[in-house]
């Protein structure tokens, strides 16, 4: 069966969409911090993202959930920067460090042949864009010049969670897989540690929103995802992720058949070191009582990390090659900048 988003190109509504977000970059609304700078002149908001994207790796990855790397890896881009500021980021070296990710900006047309060579070169079995809420304009226009170029694999949208519903409404039929964060049950903690008002009812709403468009998960014969929702939920030292609660809400307020990606590979990257509240690892108790959470809660579909989980799922964007694994740089795919 044909993805949506090839049956959207063949009707031009792919085209229509991209435009329509392209429009707003004018006075950028893309996510919900709506800084209203004009992207289209290289005006800079809070994400310090251009009109371009900024595209900082693309590689086969095999450290996802068993249903999105499967076999032969998940086909993930990278985007550079983000509208939300981690203390604790374990990507802080793309997403916090704009001034030398400018060199990574890339034409769409480029993209679009990455993700091809992502499908057909290395056999990946979909497109996984990471931390694209700021991108959502050029993620779609990417995806309608990919498409005759042949691109039919699923594409998962892998966000913080910090969206726009009418950025999501325009990729309505476009991605298969949502694989959203779901970070914290309280508003204090978003903004000291992750510079985001509003997170909660924001994040909630996009889950909410996400559901709608594609329902719980699908799993295909080969055990692949097909569509569908699967929350992500990183455990942070001292309860500061509101596991019980978020976890609650996902259940009673959501789906109580949702598919939940439980994370315990908390490490104190970037600047959590200095911040006591979040300078060690989380502990094996705070691991069990997520874990007993999970079982009281009926929760029965998605992963619980093992504990000591942390370092091997860590990457590292300056090592030369694969972020995630120096055996795998046979599938790095070199970036190239673009000019326009
Ligand atoms: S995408 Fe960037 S510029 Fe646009 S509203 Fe969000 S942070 Fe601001």
């Amino acid at each position: 069966m044909e993805p949506g988003y090839v049956t959207l190109y063949h009707s031009g509504e792919l085209e229509r969409r991209a435009q329509a977000l392209d429009a707003r970059l004018a006075s950028c609304d893309i996510c919900p911090r709506e800084c209203r700078v004009n992207r289209l002149k290289n005006e800079l908001g809070y994400c310090h993202s251009g009109c371009l994207p900024i595209v900082s790796a693309v590689c086969a990855h095999r450290g996802e959930e068993p249903v999105i790397s499967g076999t032969r890896g998940s086909g993930t881009v990278f985007f550079g920067n983000c509208n939300m500021r981690c203390v604790y980021c374990q990507n802080y070296q793309i997403s916090q460090n704009w001034k030398k990710q400018r060199s990574n900006e890339m034409d769409c047309r480029t993209l679009a042949e990455k993700m091809l060579y992502l499908q057909d070169g290395l056999g990946c079995h979909n497109i996984n864009f990471v931390s694209p809420s700021h991108f959502i304009p050029k993620l779609l226009r990417a995806v309608a010049e990919a498409v005759p170029l042949g691109l039919r694999v699923p594409l998962v949208y892998n966000s913080n969670g910090y969206d726009s519903i009418a950025s999501l409404k325009e990729l309505d039929g476009v991605i298969s897989v949502y694989l959203p964060d779901l970070r914290y049950a309280s508003d204090r903690w978003a903004k000291k540690f992750s510079h985001a008002p509003y997170y909660v009812a924001r994040a909630r709403q996009a889950i909410k929103e996400m559901y709608r468009q594609v329902g719980d998960l699908v799993i295909d014969e080969s055990g692949l995802a097909k569509k569908g929702l699967i929350v992500r939920h990183l455990i942070l030292p001292n309860g500061l992720a509101g596991s019980e609660e978020s976890l609650t809400w996902l259940v009673r307020e959501l789906s109580p058949t949702v598919t939940v990606s439980i994370m315990s590979q908390y490490i104190p990257m970037h600047r959590a070191s200095r911040v006591p509240l979040l300078s060690r690892k989380i502990t094996s108790e705070e691991h069990e009582a997520v874990f007993k959470l999970i079982a009281d809660l009926g929760i029965e579909n998605g992963w619980v990390q093992e504990m000591g989980a942390a370092e091997e799922y860590l990457p590292d964007f300056e090592r030369k090659g694969h972020p995630f694994s120096p055996e795998s740089s046979q599938n790095d795919i070199p970036t190239r900048s673009a000019t326009n």
